[in-house]
């Protein structure tokens, strides 16, 4: 890339929270450099929110005050140069087409970044976990289900179990051993169900839980959209 094409500059929404934005920050830079050597560094602009306000709106159900929170720091990530955005968070992906539609920009999608991989590794039905806005919701389970996956959700207590650890524990930094075994107890059931992979479809679920912890495949879908940034702005 020495004097040649320029990498596009990707422009972040982040804080979502930031203990997920560093994870983003770190794999973009380091694919950057494992893919270009040298010196090279990733060509990003990070926005990074309050969570605490965007979690309480969140909660409130008032989903119109945060889209409008969403266009409005997409579109300054515009007017300072990003050339695509990357939402660093799969619940938030909620007002992807928002996004695109006020800002001309494109969002490079993290359903898309999971399922594709879900699909070069021959897995067919995934457990999706997430917020309970993400595994409740269409907008993520109708992505992976156009590509031909299929998505299961865990039971409503489980859904709630998975939730409280994300926004209690995870989003603090708080990573305990018994959440862990929480989640993978969640997983193996949903295995006995048929489920052969696991979506890791909170940013943060991949500080708690690894491949190899539990029995199924795992999609981290952080490290799989922050690396499909990469090759976006590499333009390999
Ligand atoms: N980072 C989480 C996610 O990927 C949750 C935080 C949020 O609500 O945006 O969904």
């Amino acid at each position: 890339m020495k004097g040649g094409r320029k990498m596009k500059k990707i422009g972040i929404l982040g804080g979502m929270s930031w203990e997920s934005s560093l994870e983003y920050y770190r794999i973009m830079n380091e694919t950057v450099k494992e893919t270009l050597g040298g010196t090279h560094s990733a060509n990003c602009l990070l926005y990074s929110f309050d969570f605490e306000a965007v979690e309480r709106l969140q909660h409130e159900d008032r989903w119109e005050e945060l889209t409008a929170l969403m266009v409005e720091e997409g579109k300054n990530l515009q007017a300072a140069g990003a050339e695509f955005i990357v939402i660093a968070t799969n619940t938030m992906h909620l007002m992807a087409p928002d996004i695109e539609k006020a800002t001309g920009l494109d969002v490079l999608h993290i359903a898309d970044a999971a399922g594709d991989e879900i699909l070069a590794r021959d897995v067919s039905k995934v457990l999706l976990l997430g917020t309970k806005f993400t595994m409740e919701g269409d907008f993520y389970r109708d992505r992976l289900e156009a590509k031909g996956i299929e998505v299961l959700i865990p039971e409503e207590k489980d859904r709630q179990i998975i939730h409280d650890i994300i926004y209690g524990e995870l989003i603090l930094g708080d990573i305990k051993e018994t959440s862990r075994q929480a989640y993978v107890s969640i997983i193996e059931k949903m295995a006995t169900q048929g489920a052969q992979g696991v979506v890791l479809g909170c940013t943060e679920i991949p500080l708690l839980i690894r491949d190899g912890d539990v029995s199924i495949e795992v999609f981290d879908t952080t490290t799989l959209h922050a690396k499909a940034a990469v090759k976006v702005s590499i333009g390999n």
